[in-house]
């Protein structure tokens, strides 16, 4: 990525739009990205996706190195090839997983070495590792391997642990090839503690970034802390790159963030939601296994295109989760990134006209008295 990786075109209010100019095309913000952990969107073809309006889609290293090989996705011609996605790809450093394997990995000033969740096999990764791993993949924007912090920490073993992460940012810098149209991106850290926030958003801006993640967010915090947190971490990061709020979140947790100034976000929500019959409609969520939509003719959700929506009742999804075909995730998956699409656009085009507020208080009003579903846990985010 060059100079002009990122277009600033609108601000309304702390809320921002923008472009993204990447090797595989524009991306418009804020955007939703959809996780495609093993070199696929789950239950979608790389065509469903492109018909949600998805541009950007997330891979993961740690399950794309350990299965079918970085090496080999190399050979194959790298990962826009070998799933058919031809828009950009943002690939995570695998860090967050790795540290998620307690009792598998083993970690040192220089990397972490772990045994792989399916065979037991042995491997390590370190900064120029993971950097050469997404290279491999041919991701259109790089993470810097970091280390996650885990929530709570106290302030020592958070600043601890955000000082390891700007170090290994720096080798991270030094390993990534500069190419046109490529990009690697900063993660900031310091968990919820305001001056590590700070140190660690000046130690970023020193290497110099094509872009900044908030990182060691939506690990339990709560979005109370998580708000509070942008609030001041936010400002910190420098205003003409983009910002990234990696594994948020619900609709509520996206309206409050694009509030705030994040441009991308990544989450495994409106997937595996998707998997286990929920559906995130104009109204609220919706458990699809409940009783209550057996004889339910109407759409899942009247302000939807998708074809779960335009073409299906909800009685029907209903029997089709409960007798698990597997038509039934593939359809609400397919729903709900379309909502969440729908839901950014709309942010956009709002943020564009100089009505953001508006917007956002219209989308939240319609949305019914439904509990929000529980986060997902760190194991959980894989998939
Ligand atoms: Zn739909």
């Amino acid at each position: 990525m060059s100079a002009r990786s990122f277009t600033l075109q609108a601000r309304d209010g702390t809320a921002r739009a923008g472009t993204l100019h990447t090797a595989h095309g524009e991306v418009q913000t804020p955007v939703f990205m959809p996780v495609g952990t093993a070199g696929t969107v789950k239950a979608m073809t790389a065509d469903a996706v492109r018909s949600t309006g998805a541009r950007m889609i997330l891979g993961n290293t740690y399950h794309l190195m350990l299965r079918p090989g970085a090496e080999r996705v190399g050979r194959l011609g790298g990962l826009h090839r070998l799933m058919d996605w031809d828009g950009p790809i943002l690939t995570d450093s695998g860090g967050f997983q790795v540290m998620s394997l307690a009792g598998l990995r083993k970690m040192d000033a220089d990397g972490v070495t772990f045994q792989s969740h399916i065979d037991g096999s042995k491997h390590r990764l370190t900064p120029e590792r993971s950097i050469e791993i997404q290279h491999l993949l041919d991701a259109d924007v790089t993470m810097c391997f970091d280390e996650c912090t885990p929530f709570p920490a106290t302030h020592e073993d958070a600043a601890k642990s955000m000082r390891l992460s700007m170090k290994w940012a720096a080798r991270s810098r030094e390993a990534f090839r500069p190419r046109d149209g490529y990009g690697l991106f900063g993660i900031q850290q310091g968990s919820t503690f305001e001056d590590l926030r700070a140190e660690s958003a000046k130690a970023l801006t020193e290497i110099g970034f094509e872009g900044y993640a908030i990182g060691g967010l939506a690990v339990g915090e709560g979005q109370a802390e998580m708000f509070r947190t942008l609030d001041f971490s936010l400002p910190m990061l420098p205003q003409d790159k983009p910002r990234y709020l990696m594994g948020v979140g619900t609709p509520s947790d996206i309206i409050g963030a694009v509030a705030r100034g994040v441009d991308m976000f990544d989450c495994v929500i409106p997937t595996r939601s998707g998997r286990t019959g929920r559906a995130y409609t104009s109204r609220g969520v919706l458990n699809m296994r409940n009783a209550r939509h057996a004889d339910d003719a109407s759409t899942l959700d009247p302000e939807c295109d998708c074809p779960a929506c335009t073409r299906h009742s909800r009685a029907y999804v209903q029997h089709l989760i409960r007798a698990e075909e597997m038509l039934g995730p593939m359809l609400l998956t397919w729903h709900n990134i379309r909502y969440y699409q729908t839901l950014t656009a709309r942010l956009r085009t709002a943020i564009l006209e100089g009505r953001f507020e508006a917007e956002a208080a219209a989308i939240m009003a319609k949305w019914e008295n439904t509990p929000p579903p529980e986060p997902p846990s760190p194991e959980e985010t894989t998939s």
